[in-house]
C-alpha cells in the first residue's frame, strides 16, 4: 500500500489536521504522527488511509484514479476569454477617502473613451471566440458615460449568445434614463455600502444631503431590482467597526453576503490608510465577525454569510470552487478576464491598473488600438502557482489555497519572498485555521452556519472525519 503525502498542522494542545495533495482531510493525534513519520502504521491506519482515499495498492487501481482526479479538480484552468472589465470613464461625482484609482473630477477632460476607443473596444468583443460574455463596468462612475454603456450593452446583446453586465457605480446621481437602463433583467448593479451609515458619510459621501441621496437611491434599487443589487463595505484597519453594527448595517438592506475587505493596498488609498502589515489586527477581526454572524445566525429569520470565508470554506469541502479571481491555483493572469482602461490599455487586472498607475510596474498589456502583448504578464504566470512553491508543499492548506502574485509585488516588489511572510499567505493561513475549528466544532450553531454556508442541510460527520 503507498499512502499519498500528508501535511500537517497543530489545531489544539494533542489535535492535527492532516490533508493530502487532493485535499483530502481527516484529524487525528501525535500518536498517529509519530507512526506516520517513522513508518510503523497499525493495520487499522492503513484501513483508515485506504478507505479515506489517502492511499492506494497499485498505480492506476480505483483509490489511485479517484485521488488524481480529486487532485486535477483542484487546479484552475482558464477558459476563453469570457470576462471584461470596462473603464469608459475616469471620472467621478464623488472623491471618496478609500478611492484606489486615482478617479478625476466630474468635469475633467481627457478621461473618458473617444469614439475610436469605442469602435476599437466593440471590434476587440467581436473578436472573442466565446458565445457568452460577462461585462462589468467600473469607473469613475460609469453611469456618467451612459452614451457609452448602451452603445456596449446594445452591440453585445446582438453579437453574444448571453451576455450579462455588472454597473459598479456609488448610485449617488442616478437620472431617470440611467434607471431605465439599470431596470434590464440582463443587468446587476454592485455599489460600496460601507460598514456603517456613519462611516460611508466620513469616507464617501461627506455630508448628510448626499447620503441621504445614495441610501434613497440604494433602497429604490432594492426595491426595484431584488436580486440584482450587491454591496460591497470597505474597512480602516485602524477604525474598525463592531461586528454586529457592520451585520446590522447589512441586514436592514435585506443583504444576505458581506465581504469583508480591507483598504487595498494595491491602489492609491494606501498613502491615507494603513494597509502593509496588517494580518494580525486583520485576521483577529474576521474571526470575530465569523463568531458574531454564528451568533446573529442562530436568531435570525434570514442568515447572512461572510463571502470569503464562506468561499475557502467551499473549497475545503470541494474542489472546482473557482469562481473568485482572487483565489485559484494556478492563478493564470489574462487569459479568461481582461480589463481596458479609460485610454484603451490592457490590463489583466484591476489591482494590475492600480499598481501600473502608482508608477510602481507597469503591467499594462498593450491596448485596444495596436493590440494585446502577454509579455510580461506571462512572465508572472510561469510563476502562478503554488505548487512548486518550497513553503506551499509543506502546508496542509496548499490544495484549497493559491496565489496572488500582483498583490505580492505591490506589497514587496517581489514575487520571491518566503510565502508565510507574505500578508496573502498570513491571512489564509489564518482562515483556513478558522474554517478547519469551525468544521470540527460541536456547537450547534456552528454547525447551523457552517452548513448553511457549504450549501448543505446539516454537516455530515463524513466531512468532519476524526481518525485515532
Ligand atoms: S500561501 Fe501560505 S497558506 Fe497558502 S498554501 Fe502557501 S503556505 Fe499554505
Amino acid at each position: 500500500m503507498t499512502v499519498m503525502p500528508l501535511k500537517f498542522r497543530s489545531t489544539t494542545a494533542r489535535e492535527l489536521i492532516f490533508c493530502d495533495d487532493a485535499g483530502g482531510y481527516f484529524r487525528s493525534d501525535e500518536e498517529f504522527l509519530e507512526r506516520y513519520i517513522n513508518g510503523v502504521l497499525t493495520p487499522t491506519d492503513q484501513t483508515f488511509l485506504r478507505t479515506n482515499g489517502h492511499a492506494f495498492s497499485n498505480a492506476g487501481d480505483l483509490a489511485y484514479n479517484a485521488f488524481t482526479y480529486r487532485w486535477a479538480k483542484r487546479l484552475h484552468a482558464p477558459a476563453d476569454l469570457n470576462y471584461a472589465i470596462l473603464v469608459p470613464t475616469l471620472r467621478c461625482n464623488l472623491a471618496c477617502s478609500y478611492c484606489q484609482v486615482s478617479r478625476v473630477n466630474e468635469n475633467a477632460r481627457g478621461h473618458d473613451w473617444d469614439d475610436e476607443t469605442l469602435k476599437s473596444v466593440l471590434a476587440w468583443l467581436d473578436s472573442l471566440k466565446t458565445d457568452t460574455i460577462k461585462i462589468e463596468f467600473q469607473g469613475g462612475e460609469p453611469l456618467l458615460r451612459l452614451d457609452l454603456l448602451k452603445a456596449v450593452r446594445t452591440y453585445a446583446r446582438d453579437r453574444f449568445k448571453k451576455a450579462e453586465f455588472v454597473v459598479c457605480t456609488n448610485l449617488q446621481e442616478v437620472t431617470d434614463e440611467a434607471w431605465e437602463f439599470l431596470a434590464s433583467e440582463d443587468t446587476s448593479i454592485s455599489t460600496s455600502l460601507d460598514p456603517t451609515i456613519e462611516l460611508h458619510e466620513r469616507h464617501r459621501t461627506c455630508s448628510g444631503k448626499s447620503t441621504s441621496q445614495f441610501l434613497e437611491n440604494l433602497r429604490h434599487a432594492i426595491g426595484a431590482f431584488p436580486d440584482r443589487v450587491s454591496a460591497l463595505p470597505t474597512f480602516d484597519i485602524d477604525a474598525l467597526p463592531a461586528p454586529r453594527d457592520v451585520i446590522e448595517t447589512y441586514s436592514a438592506f435585506g443583504f444576505r453576503s458581506i465581504y469583508l475587505r480591507p483598504v487595498n493596498h494595491q491602489g492609491f488609498a494606501r498613502k491615507r490608510f494603513r494597509t502593509q502589515d496588517i494580518s494580525f489586527v486583520w485576521n483577529d477581526y474576521v474571526r470575530r465577525f465569523v463568531m458574531a454572524l454564528i451568533e446573529y445566525n442562530a436568531r435570525a429569520d434570514v442568515p447572512l454569510e461572510e463571502f470569503y470565508f464562506s468561499h475557502c470554506l467551499r473549497r475545503v469541502l470541494r474542489g472546482g470552487h473557482d469562481g473568485h479571481v482572487d483565489l485559484r491555483n494556478p492563478n493564470i493572469v489574462g487569459r479568461s478576464y481582461l480589463v481596458i482602461d479609460h485610454d484603451g490599455a490592457f490590463y489583466p487586472t484591476d489591482e494590475a491598473r492600480m499598481v501600473t498607475r502608482l508608477g510602481q510596474i507597469d503591467l499594462r498589456m498593450g491596448d485596444i488600438k495596436s493590440g494585446l502583448d502577454r509579455s510580461i504578464v506571462d512572465v508572472l504566470n510561469a510563476e502562478a502557482t503554488n505548487l512548486f512553491d518550497p513553503d506551499c508543499v509543506h502546508c496542509p492548506y496548499q490544495a484549497f489555497c493559491g496565489v496572488d502574485l500582483i498583490d505580492d509585488l505591490s506589497r514587496y516588489g517581489r514575487i520571491d519572498l518566503p510565502r508565510h511572510r507574505t500578508d496573502f499567505c498570513q491571512r489564509h493561513t489564518a482562515i483556513f485555521d478558522l474554517v478547519f475549528e469551525l468544521i470540527y466544532s460541536d456547537d450547534p450553531n456552528v454547525r447551523a452556519s457552517i452548513a448553511l454556508w457549504s450549501g448543505l442541510n446539516s454537516v455530515d460527520p463524513e466531512l468532519a472525519k476524526v481518525h485515532r
